[in-house]
């Protein structure tokens, strides 16, 4: 059996559990590494902790609080080159992109550091003062996801200790390690208990929403478990910050230069292999320019290196794991099921979760290709004369993540911006994120915001003093 490489921060110290997880390479099929398993007894022990250290930290002046947090980013900068080969191996993700993710996740913290939340007066008539201040929630719950691990759990860790909260954050059980070893870099200047990073399987998640011992919890997974999280959290009116799925649309105006856009929509769909929640996962293309824009797509689709992240030249990497292979199998197969085209890049073969870059020409609206989140490197074309109808196909979904318009006029694409029900829309560029923008998904791709001063408002509760005399 592989031994536990890395330990879980509890209290401000290391802590391991009776029983591991294996953590496996998405390239190779092989387990390379082992995390503890944490049940009740450690998610306890996190919880005591973070309530132990809350009045402290609360209490703490804001400045102390966001020095902390921008030396968390300092130190995950410092320790990018370690950092970013485990996120690969476990991960999958190709090298360079697995950099920029922990440069992205150190820039978080530098930049959330610099956010205030300054009291706000209020007139309250001759003889009185009245003032609204935004103070902490308590201890919070933090869980998230496999495709950005690193980052996504940043997007917690920051802006609720800056706001003066206590956290207790788990990875996903498939990609639990470069998170863990963040807890092991920072734990020596972290007050106790402040951070507490603990990892487990699938029973852990749903014993910490339904705990007590939180006041709020953010999540960001996929809309299933989302509204099971509401659902749990429900009996103690925990607050919560839900990040969820999306179907993100893109409506392609014939205006565009078609080589030049088809490279940017490539990447806005296929970047991580399709695996992030705002990326282009259906494209709406003008008839006049549909046939050009497609073969453009399927030359880059036919180039596109894919393979082991480790490997020097590698620009996409495999499905993270085996239950989100099996679904965008599923996926694959009901398109050849069904007759659609499908156009096709090259994928390795063995043991690694690989699925190649693949485009479906103009399925039918009602496919499954269409309606459900792919999640994969699988991207469905639709063409359309009238952008009314595009619009109207856009927004005929649950899901109100993010979208894209492609224009040469702005003016014209801002309009149709306007009008698509996403949380978030890019006019010629895709995943396009800032820590200083509110990002956050509409319908049932979530709930609240993270980032910006929204996303730090988010972790904490307006109290309004009154002083007569
Ligand atoms: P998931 O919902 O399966 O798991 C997310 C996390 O929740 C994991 O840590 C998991 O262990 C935990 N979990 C599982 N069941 C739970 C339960 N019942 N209660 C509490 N926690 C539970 O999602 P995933 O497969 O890891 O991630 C992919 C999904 O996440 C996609 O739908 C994607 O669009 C979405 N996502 C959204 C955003 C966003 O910001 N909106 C960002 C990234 C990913």
């Amino acid at each position: 059996m592989i031994q536990d490489t890395l330990t879980m921060t509890i209290g401000g110290k290391a802590a391991s559990a009776d029983n591991h997880l294996d953590v496996r390479n998405p390239a190779t099929g092989q387990v390379f590494a082992a995390v503890p398993d944490a049940g009740a007894a450690e998610l306890e022990a996190a919880i005591i902790a973070a309530r132990a250290a809350f009045p402290a930290w609360r209490d703490t002046p804001w400045a102390t609080r966001a020095a902390i947090v921008n030396r968390i980013g300092e130190t995950i900068a410092a320790n990018a080159a370690e950092l970013a080969a485990m996120l690969t191996r476990e991960q999958g993700k190709p090298a360079e992109q697995a950099q920029f993710e922990v440069m992205a996740a150190a820039q978080w913290c530098q930049a959330t550091a610099t956010l205030t939340l300054p009291d706000r007066e209020i007139e309250a008539g001759p003889g009185r003062r009245q003032v609204t201040r935004y103070v902490p929630i308590g201890v919070v719950a933090g869980i998230s996801p496999w495709n950005f691990p690193v980052v996504l759990s940043i997007w917690k860790i920051a802006p609720a200790l800056l706001a003066g909260n206590t956290l207790v954050l788990k990875p996903s059980p498939f990609t639990p390690m470069t998170v863990l070893r963040i807890g092991e870099l920072v734990r020596d200047f972290v007050p106790a208990g402040v951070l507490n990073i603990i990892t487990g399987g699938d029973a852990l998640g749903p014993l910490m929403t339904a705990h007590p011992g939180f006041d709020k919890v953010s999540f960001t997974g996929s809309t299933t478990t989302g509204r099971r999280v509401m659902e749990s959290a429900a009996p103690t009116l925990k607050r919560l910050t839900l990040e969820l799925g999306g179907n993100d649309a893109a409506i392609v105006m014939p205006d565009i230069n078609v080589p030049e856009t088809a490279e940017k929509l490539f990447w806005s769909a296929f970047t991580n292999s399709g695996q992030v929640c705002v990326a282009t996962k259906r494209a709406y293309v003008h008839d006049d320019i549909y046939d050009a824009f497609r073969d453009e797509l399927a030359k880059l689709a036919q180039a596109v290196p894919m393979g082991d992240g480790s490997q020097q030249g590698t620009a996409l990497g495999p499905i993270q794991n085996k239950p989100q292979y099996d679904r965008v199998k599923g996926l694959l197969a009901d398109c050849e099921a069904n007759g659609y085209t499908l156009l096709q890049g090259q994928a390795p073969e063995g043991e690694g979760l690989f699925v190649p870059v693949t485009l479906v020409d103009n399925p039918p609206e009602d496919s499954r290709i269409v309606q459900e989140e792919q999640f994969g490197p699988i991207l469905p074309l639709m063409r359309f004369t009238d952008v009314e109808d595009a619009i109207a196909k856009a927004n005929d979904t649950d899901m109100g993540l993010a979208g894209t318009v492609w224009s040469a006029d702005t003016a014209s694409a801002m309009r149709i911006a306007e009008r698509m029900d996403t949380g978030n829309v890019w006019i010629n560029e895709g995943l396009a994120l800032s820590p200083f923008a509110a990002f956050g998904g509409r319908k049932q791709s979530g709930m609240g915001a993270e980032n910006g001063i929204e996303g730090l408002m988010a972790y904490t509760e307006p109290k309004t003093f009154l002083v007569a005399g």
